[in-house]
């Protein structure tokens, strides 16, 4: 069968109620891909083109006529056109009155022009009630069926009956319409598609510049440090020991950032004795994106993972581990097992092994197609509860890496710490107050306030 020319089955062909006669003007990718989808859903075509002759790329079914004759013959037709060509509406603008004319496009950039492409479209052709819709929705994804992540549609307009006709029509295409109220809202839902990753601008700014400071922080203690006062030549460091001293310092700092949002929020509420007042705008901000930040920390975690199996086949540790075992030998000493050091060693790596599996854990559930199984509870049991069991677990982790050399002197050069301890800070300060926030006397009033309860109603807003 000839995928492209198309002997497609509608899906509702048997439709009782008839659907009516949709048009699209434009015989280009988009709007040909929509068409095909609009044939399938059980509504007659037409396109309106500049050139009538249909090709085998165009829906069999679809008849293609000049605008003004496909404009007549339905009262829905889908501009599928880019807005720098919407002036040649201007002279069909009596055949177009009282049409809903459904404006899909989209810009280059962000804010390009003072108005919205569908106001500019509702201003060239008065007589018409305009419609935003379709719009992030890809040419691509209409003809490769891989509509999943894009399956809502948003829509907005100014006539209400217009707007419930288009949204049948997304309903009928198998997508979800989401209303976002009058023509003003389609300046924001053009802007939607050309947003580069909005939610993870913040996570991502963050680990790049928490990732350059401790870099340069490790290189100039592990690095620089030895080479001035030992001239010993460590600059291998910086592919693999460095790398792996940043990535489960970021991991744990970036979790630790996951809830320290949270605990902020309780005490400002705690504070003012009531729900009902806005956190400040750059605490909503990061509280959107602390799953971001979560799956950024998960991917630190598992770098770090990957760097660790490597260690025992790095040439600068196996070359440490023979030089100790000739020089016992020469000396023909056999150094005794330390327990201590043995234990240390081994509940460092059990702590390590866990924290990991539970960070696995937590960025699993975070996928919509996993914390859309389970309900509200079992989504916070899990985010919530083992999310701060993997902080606990993940923080003790690093505590008994330090071990003996926590506050041992010799581990300063030039008076800088290991980098490992400044990575403890975030973390024991989250744990430390949501411990304290524990404590019956500041948990119940917050149990009350999340619950509704206010402590003076008249200063809410
Ligand atoms: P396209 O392939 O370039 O097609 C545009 C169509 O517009 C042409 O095939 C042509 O149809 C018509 N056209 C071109 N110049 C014209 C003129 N001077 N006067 C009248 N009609 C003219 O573009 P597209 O990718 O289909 O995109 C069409 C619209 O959909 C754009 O506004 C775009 O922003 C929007 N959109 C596209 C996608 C996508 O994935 N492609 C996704 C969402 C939204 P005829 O030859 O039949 O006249």
């Amino acid at each position: 069968m000839n995928k492209n020319s198309s002997n497609i089955m509608a899906l509702a062909p048997n439709t009782s109620n008839k659907r009516e006669t949709v048009c699209i003007f434009g015989t280009g990718d988009f709007g040909r891909a929509l068409g095909h989808k609009i044939i399938q859903a059980g509504y007659p075509l037409v396109f309106g083109s500049r050139s009538t002759q249909t090709s085998s790329l165009i829906p069999k079914d679809a008849e293609v006529l000049s605008h003004a004759e496909a404009a007549q013959k339905a009262a829905i037709i889908i501009i599928a056109i880019q807005r720098q060509h919407y002036n040649f509406l201007t002279p069909l603008a009596e055949t177009l009155r009282g049409k809903v004319l459904v404006d899909v496009s989209n810009n280059l950039k962000i804010n390009q022009y003072p108005e919205s492409n569908a106001e500019y479209l509702a201003q060239l052709v008065p007589g018409a009630k305009v419609v935003k819709a379709f719009n992030t929705v890809s040419a691509w994804a209409l003809q490769s069926g891989t509509l999943d992540a894009s399956r809502q549609v948003f829509v907005c307009g100014d006539d209400m009956e217009a707007k419930q006709m288009v949204m049948d029509i997304v309903r009928a295409l198998g997508l979800t319409p989401l209303d976002q109220g009058s023509l003003l809202a389609a300046q924001e839902i053009e802007n939607y598609p050309l947003q580069l990753f909005p939610m993870w601008k913040f996570p991502i700014l963050l680990s790049l510049g928490l990732t350059a400071f401790f870099f340069f922080y490790c290189l100039t203690r592990d690095v620089i440090y030895p080479y001035v006062y030992e001239n010993k030549d460590f600059s291998f460091f910086i592919a693999i020991s460095i790398p792996n001293r940043i990535c489960p310092i970021l991991a744990l700092i970036l979790l630790a950032l996951v809830y320290l949002p949270g605990v902020l929020a309780a005490i400002i509420q705690l504070y003012r004795g009531t729900k009902y007042r806005r956190f400040p705008d750059w605490l909503d901000k990061w509280m959107l994106c602390r799953k971001q930040l979560g799956l950024v920390a998960l991917a630190f975690a598992s770098l770090h993972v990957l760097y660790t199996l490597v260690i025992p086949i790095r040439s600068f540790v196996r070359w440490r581990i023979s030089s100790q075992t000739i020089s016992q030998a020469l000396n023909n000493e056999t150094k005794p097992l330390n327990n201590t050091n043995a234990w240390l060693s081994d509940s460092y790596l059990a702590l390590g092994i866990l924290g990991f599996f539970l960070f696995v854990l937590l960025g699993i559930t975070s996928l919509p197609s996993v914390s859309n199984n389970v309900n509200w509870r079992e989504f916070r049991f899990v985010q919530s509860k083992l999310g701060y069991v993997t902080l606990v677990l993940c923080t003790a982790h690093t505590l008994v890496f330090g071990g003996s050399r926590f506050l041992s002197p010799s581990s300063y050069r030039w008076y800088l710490p290991n980098a490992y301890m400044l990575s403890l800070i975030v973390p024991c300060i989250v744990l430390v107050v949501k411990f304290v926030l524990i404590f019956p006397c500041l948990d119940k009033p917050l149990t009350r306030i999340r619950q509704g309860w206010e402590r003076n109603p008249q200063y809410s807003e």
